[in-house]
């Protein structure tokens, strides 16, 4: 017969001592595969649940249900073959805090240095709970008890909070989850006790509590049952085990367990857990397979040899004095050496205060934008010989506590953390570290430090690093020659060099705030300029920039090279597809008429002249009143090709101007034209569609055989047979809007899925829906190898993803194949831009590496959609008018105008992960809905991704006719930051698709409150 495996209560939180068995999910000889959840427990904040993962069978004892067990006592086992399996209920050790259950715990006798104590044997009668002084964060050993809150003789609830303790770092509520009386022997006010020993009792009943308040244990660092004497049974030494509060106890194993005096001996002689092989009950490492341990470090375990006598007659350390010693103490283990580094503060201060927010937090947060550039400075050393390599950067930062001391509160996720949200936190964490009331997890486990003593006038001066982190930054106050930021760092893990250099990119951020903070005032430099500002580019990056300007006052030029704005989103792009897909659209309603009973309709046929009459007329009313509106807002409209002479000038080459409309103007030579000067520029040029070097690609774009974005609105009719290659938005809107009119289309895509920025699922939706279409095949992981043939008679050769060659006949080929930048004829390097892989380099301010010019839209790569451009003009706008406005993909959205379309906002739950959300997922399919059922319209979906923690929508996705006005809903709930709670309450017209939204936010929140409870 195998040892059966315990199923331990864990410790699901760091201030967790005990648990309440809830309920039982598994009985008594089930059958238990791994990964089951055999039970659930009430820890001191959730109700969560106890999974395993061992196979076998449920065998008693288990602990009753409302039991409170111990962390790591014994709540059932495992064991390997029913025949095995105990049915006794109750297990014996269940009733109280008293007792272990894991045989170990009870042969070590970990009492009193333990985290759980043994039974005092001052518990009275009737005891169904022993008050225990908790263990609030690893770091603390003892306690001092700062107020009774009840009082001897209280009925207690579960949940109550019944005294008040004070540990090496703050104040702390103790709170029972148990019924009973609060029963004395109790600890008194002031008296230090330490972790794990008895402070009070609760009794059954009234009459059974003890009314004397008689000291049990106090001052745990002194009773002489915290000291006891362990013999290894490997060896034949022995180790005094410090008083309670002498030393840390090891960091818990990876993956096993280890007892509290295992980790207590260890933590005493700087041995890694990990490295301990246990031999306790399942593996559990216990005291003797410490002592044991050949990692025993005898200098660490002689350590408080060290300690030289001192004359005189010392007081006691206070619980804060003591944990700041002995943090100081474990870090003369550290090789550490100092790099300094000044900057000049100015800009940073004033730009906090411009915020609103505290300067020490703008430094906090550029500590942590520094770590995302230099990431080793926010790793530490574990012993022995280990790295732990850390994303998050946690900054502790050192605060005078009321009455004297250091308190250390640490903001988290200073790397990614807004700058307000963090000014908000530090505002709370602040009143609270000087009053000492800060909870461990606000003051545990820093990946950085910060201590900053400029206020108080100090020229110089280092600080110590704590073990668990790399370095500490100390600010000195700053003098002629700016602040100095000294790091002192631990060599085992950085070097001179790592961290000379993240002092450098720190300094960086002090003094140029506006990088990162926004701007501090308005962007254009003192200067006579022709212009204010010039955009370069009158499509809707451009126009939507210059129009902001122009309405806040500035002198604005919009340089672009057609006579009307506009863009590519007007004459080659957004504007003139959607006509098609207008046109397209109602040949594919009237083939539904006939499902709702109306006959005689669906037979539609396109009159090619006349949509192309319509189409021609929207594009030229809509350019003529957007030129007429630019130049009523007193924007200076100047046709002309600009290329940058200098950082303040351009020259517009106006040689080549046409008045086509619907053709971009040539790049003529450069003699025609005016030089401008500009405080400010804005880069809006766009992309073009770029054609690769496939072997005939380029040689048929001169005759027409081959068309782009750009050309195929001269098609004089339908072509009867078209190749399409690209399977991204526009290759997927015209292959449709082609078939819909007739044509036999065939769309090449190299990757294995098409449409690469849309949610997979919704993607592979689609492809199967579209390959339903009769006259419409598309090819994912096909290979294009030439292009012959003259317009009317081309071969498209290609090979298909099982690797056989094949040739489609057919009039046109559009190459669908992405767009690309052309930045050479604007001369960038001139006025020393930079770009990075053929796009302008810009940041969510829409900033380039020069400080007053900035790009947006197509020429900056990412989504390349006319509303991306529109928002990234208007962020520059903002930016330069000194306004602080950024840029959010995350936030950013798109219509595929397919049937049914695909559309999308904010995040996949692909992409929520990758970010480090823990997200969740609801769907529902269009078939169920009663509007899409009586339109015939059933394909597709909508999904929405939630951020579980504070579920915040993160993402909408759908596949459904009418996506391009239903993802109007989802583009307000993601921007707006709305939670489940708020969509699921919005009441939402009845018969309408949008309450599809409320039923799934509602259906999301029963399942999220569901998988809660269990
Ligand atoms: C077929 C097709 C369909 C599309 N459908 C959609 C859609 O449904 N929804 C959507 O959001 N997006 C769509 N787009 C994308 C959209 O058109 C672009 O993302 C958008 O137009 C980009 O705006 P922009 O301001 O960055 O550049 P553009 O619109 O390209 O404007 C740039 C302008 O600057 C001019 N220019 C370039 N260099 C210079 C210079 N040196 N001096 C002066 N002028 C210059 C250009 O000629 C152009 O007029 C579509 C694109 C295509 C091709």
């Amino acid at each position: 017969m195998s040892e059966p495996y315990v199923i331990k209560m864990p410790q699901l939180s760091d201030t967790m001592t005990e648990g309440v068995v809830v309920s039982w999910e598994k009985n008594i000889g089930d059958k238990i595969e791994r990964g089951d959840i055999v039970a659930t427990v009430e820890t001191d904040k959730a109700i969560m649940d106890v999974e395993v993962f061992r196979e076998g069978f449920l065998s008693g004892p288990i602990s009753e249900v409302d039991s409170v067990v111990p962390v790591e006592g014994a709540i059932a086992y495992i064991v390997a073959s029913e025949a095995e399996v105990q049915k006794d209920g109750a297990a014996p050790v269940a009733a109280t805090t008293t007792a272990m259950a894991s045989e170990e715990a009870a042969s070590e006798k970990i009492d009193d240095s333990g985290d759980m104590p043994a039974a005092s044997n001052q518990e009275p009668e009737g005891t169904v709970n022993t008050i225990v002084m908790p263990q609030l964060s690893d770091t603390m050993t003892e306690g001092i008890v700062v107020e009774w809150i009840k009082s001897l003789g209280d009925k207690i609830e579960r949940g109550d909070i019944v005294a008040q303790v004070e540990t090496d770092k703050a104040i702390m509520d103790v709170e029972v989850f148990r019924e009973g009386y609060l029963s004395g022997p109790m600890t008194e006010v002031d008296s230090v006790v330490a972790v794990g020993v008895a402070m009070a009792y609760l009794v059954e009943k009234e009459d059974q509590v003890v009314k004397e308040g008689a000291v049990v244990q106090s001052s745990g660092a002194q009773s002489s049952s915290s000291t006891e004497e362990v013999t290894s049974s490997s060896s034949t030494s022995s180790h005094q085990i410090q008083p309670a509060g002498s030393s840390t106890p090891a960091a818990r194993p990876n993956n096993k367990y280890a007892t509290p005096l295992a980790r207590k001996i260890a933590g005493q002689s700087g041995i890694d857990l990990n490295a301990v092989q246990g031999n306790g009950p399942a593996g559990v490492i216990v005291a003797s397979d410490v002592m044991g341990s050949s990692t025993l470090a005898p200098a660490a375990a002689g350590a408080s040899m060290l300690e030289a006598p001192v004359p005189g007659n010392g007081r006691a350390m206070n619980a804060m004095e003591k944990a700041i010693s002995h943090s100081m103490s474990s870090s003369l283990s550290m090789p550490t050496f100092n790099v300094t580094v000044n900057a000049v503060p100015t800009a940073l201060i004033k730009a906090s205060k411009k915020k609103g927010v505290s300067v020490t937090v703008s430094i906090a947060k550029a500590c942590g934008l520094a770590m995302l550039k230099h990431p080793t400075m926010n790793w530490c050393y574990q012993p022995t010989d280990k790295l732990v390599e850390r994303s998050n950067v946690d900054i502790g930062m050192a605060v005078s506590a009321d009455g004297g001391g250091l308190v250390v509160p640490v903001l988290r996720g200073c790397e990614s953390s807004s700058l307000e949200s963090m000014n908000d936190e530090w505002k709370e964490l602040l009143g609270r570290a000087r009053s000492r009331r800060l909870k461990p997890d606000e003051y545990a486990n820093p990946t950085f430090m910060v201590s900053n003593m400029g206020m108080l006038g100090v020229s110089y001066f280092d600080a110590i690093p704590t073990p668990g982190t790399a370095a500490i930054l100390a600010i000195a106050a700053a003098g002629t020659e700016g602040m100095p930021m000294t790091i002192t760092a631990d060599h085992r893990v950085v070097n001179g060099a790592e961290v000379a250099l993240y002092l450098n990119t720190l300094k960086g951020l002090i003094e140029q705030p506006e990088t990162w903070m926004g701007p501090t005032g308005p962007a254009v430099p003192e200067g006579d300029w022709d212009y204010d500002v010039i955009v370069i580019g009158g499509g809707p990056g451009g126009e939507d920039c210059a129009r902001d300007l122009a309405a806040h006052g500035m002198k604005v030029a919009m340089v672009n090279d057609s006579p009307y704005p506009g863009g590519e989103c007007l004459w080659r792009g957004c504007i003139p597809s959607k006509a098609w897909r207008a046109a397209a659209d109602k040949i594919r309603d009237r083939a539904h008429d006939e499902h709702l009973g109306v006959e005689g309709t669906n037979k539609a046929k396109l009159n090619w002249k006349k949509l192309e009459k319509t189409r021609k007329y929207v594009l030229e009313t809509r350019g003529d009143m957007a030129l007429k509106t630019d130049k009523g807002v007193k924007i200076k409209v100047i046709q002309g090709f600009a290329r940058f002479e200098s950082d303040h000038t351009l020259f517009v080459d106006q040689s080549g101007n046409n008045d086509n409309p619907h053709q971009r103007a040539p790049n003529g030579d450069s003699s025609k034209g005016e030089k401008l000067s500009f405080g400010c520029a804005v880069i809006a040029t766009g992309a073009p569609p770029f054609v690769p070097p496939i072997p005939g690609a380029h040689d048929g774009l001169t005759d027409g055989a081959v068309l782009t974005s750009d050309t195929v609105w001269g098609l004089e009719s339908v072509p009867k047979r078209l190749g399409v290659i690209g399977g991204g938005a526009i290759g997927m809107e015209m292959a449709q809007i082609f078939q819909d009119f007739g044509s036999k289309v065939l769309l090449l895509e190299g990757q294995e899925r098409i449409l690469a920025e849309v949610e997979p699922e919704i993607a592979k939706h689609l492809t199967a829906v579209l390959n339903d279409d009769q006259n419409l095949t598309i090819q994912t992981s096909a290979s294009v190898k030439s292009i012959k043939g003259k317009a009317g008679a081309v071969k498209l050769v290609y090979t298909s993803d099982d690797g056989k060659d094949h040739t489609f006949s057919c009039d046109h080929v559009i190459m669908a194949t992405g767009k690309r930048p052309v930045l050479e004829p604007l001369q960038i390097d001139k006025a020393g831009i930079e770009s990075e892989n053929g796009m302008i380099k810009a940041d969510i301010r829409s900033r380039t590496n020069v400080p007053h010019i900035f790009a947006v839209g197509d020429v900056i790569g990412g989504l390349m959609l006319a509303h991306t451009a529109g928002q990234q003009g208007r962020v520059a706008a903002a930016t330069i008018l000194g306004e602080d406005m950024t840029y959010d993909q995350d936030k950013d959205s798109g219509v595929i105008f397919t049937r049914p379309e695909a559309a999308f906002v904010g995040l996949s739950m692909d992409q929520a992960k990758s970010k480090g959300i823990d997200a969740a997922e609801v769907k529902m399919p269009m078939s169920i809905d009663a509007k899409a059922m009586i339109t015939n319209e059933t394909h597709g979906m909508i999904k929405m991704v939630v951020d579980k923690k504070n579920h915040r929508v993160v993402g909408v996705h759908y596949l459904a006719d009418h996506a391009d006005t239903l993802i109007g809903e989802g583009v307000m709930i993601v921007s707006g930051d709305m939670t489940l709670e708020q969509v699921a309450h919005a009441i939402h017209p009845h018969p309408t698709q949008t309450e599809m939204i409320g039923e799934m936010a509602r259906r999301l929140l029963s399942r999220l409150r569901r998988s809660k409870k269990k």
